[in-house]
């Protein structure tokens, strides 16, 4: 007799569910559906976030039959690595491509013993702040949760961390890089309870900040799924000028944010914490002497700390980045009134990987976008990062 053809169903990797963005009680969800214990999912967690494996034939602590289901109906996909670029400094920038062609950049930048990953949320940005290169680019789409915890993924995998037992590649991760984090609101939550979660990075809710420009009906609802450090992109001690350079401002007005992320803090436990108010530097516009005092006596008494950012340029931006002595004479008056302040040091110059400088001109972006679509590249072409 003879045996007919075997059939063999596979799953187009389209219609795969993928793995990478899942939290802890959405991967125990799933293995409960295919009728598997929970403890799968930390099995499972542990495989892709410790040790960067990707290839469920390599998970030897499931079942062989385990393995074939899951590689028959998920898989473990994070976004591709298009570019990689190293600066003089250490800092390295990734140019990640995301399902559609298009590209957001996360900068991991080492200083002593720490190393903070700047990490996108959304392709674009519909805020339009004056001063920033993503709001010109426009609004295009939301990452998903498995390309936002996936830049984190990529960032540790391009070290070959785990096989070098170099240690920590990523110690701190700011939501600073393109996008407005509060308008992909589950997504961002999603992956920073991964960040944060011992079978994933385990990074303490201290070491990841989320920055806002200031969606306040979403940021009142963020205390109760998150307990993260908060940051506050305020860039003007009063509403008149504020509306200009921050247009969301119109909408939610200062005092009514000061108010939501003091709200947030006080729904903490740890009750030291402070907001981090973040203020870019620009020449002529929010960097004198009596827009110092003005933010002084705005945020006396309010529970912060406040980081001064030199406007980092760039083309057709409009704006100048103030003159050193500008710097230090706003530092100087904020300080005096007792405030702790810090001012970010640029880096990554050389690779146009400040702060701000994330996404270059947008023309530029758009034909990179299309030479990666064709799979040509004028820089270094790294390949999507394998198991290890
Ligand atoms: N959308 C969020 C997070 C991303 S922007 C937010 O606005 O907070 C991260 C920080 O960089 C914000 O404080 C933002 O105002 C600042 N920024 C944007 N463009 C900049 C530029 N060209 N120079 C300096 N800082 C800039
Ligand atoms: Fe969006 Fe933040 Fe840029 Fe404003 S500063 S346009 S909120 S990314």
């Amino acid at each position: 007799m003879t045996e007919p053809d075997q059939i063999i169903v596979t799953t187009p990797a389209s219609s795969r569910v993928n793995l990478l963005g899942m939290t802890r009680s959405q991967l125990e969800d799933f293995f409960l559906d295919l009728g598997e214990k929970r403890f799968r999912s930390q099995q499972v967690m542990k495989w892709i976030h410790h040790r960067g494996v990707r290839d469920f034939a390599l998970m030897t602590d499931l079942s062989q039959p385990l393995r074939a289901r899951l590689a028959e109906i998920a898989d473990v996909l994070p976004p591709e690595i298009a570019e990689q670029h190293d600066s003089r400094d250490g800092t390295r920038k990734w140019a990640i491509a995301v399902e559609g062609g298009s590209l957001v950049e996360a900068v991991l930048i080492p200083e002593g013993d720490r190393a903070t990953l700047c990490v996108s949320s959304q392709v674009g940005c519909s805020l339009d702040c004056t001063f920033c290169s993503t709001g010109k680019q426009g609004f295009q789409r939301d990452l998903t949760a498995a390309e936002i915890i996936g830049q984190v993924w990529l960032a540790i995998n391009s070290y070959d961390a785990w096989q070098s037992g170099k240690g920590r590649v990523v110690t701190n991760v700011v939501m600073m890089g393109m996008g407005e984090p509060l308008l992909n609101f589950d997504n961002v939550v999603s992956a920073m309870s991964l960040m944060c979660d011992d079978l994933a990075y385990g990074l303490s809710k201290r070491k990841v900040t989320l920055s806002t420009s200031g969606v306040v009906p979403n940021l009142d609802r963020l205390a109760e799924w998150a307990d993260v450090s908060l940051a506050v992109s305020l860039h003007a001690p009063n509403d008149a000028l504020r509306d200009q350079i921050v247009p969301i401002n119109r909408k939610y007005p200062i005092a009514r944010l000061l108010a939501s992320a003091k709200a947030y803090l006080d729904a903490q436990t740890d009750k030291k914490r402070v907001v981090t108010i973040e203020y870019t530097l620009l020449a002529g516009v929010n960097d004198s002497v009596d827009q110092a005092k003005e933010l002084a006596a705005l945020l006396q008494d309010y529970p912060c700390k406040i980081n001064l950012i030199p406007f980092n340029d760039f083309p057709n931006s409009g704006y100048k980045r103030p003159s050193g002595n500008a710097v230090s004479r706003f530092w100087q008056v904020l300080t005096d009134a007792g405030f702790v302040v810090t001012v970010r040091t640029t880096r990554g110059d050389d690779i146009d990987a400040a702060c701000g400088q994330l996404v270059g001109e947008v023309v530029d972006r758009t034909r990179r976008s299309e030479r990666h679509r064709a799979g040509r590249s004028d820089h270094t072409l790294v390949g999507s990062s394998e198991a290890r």
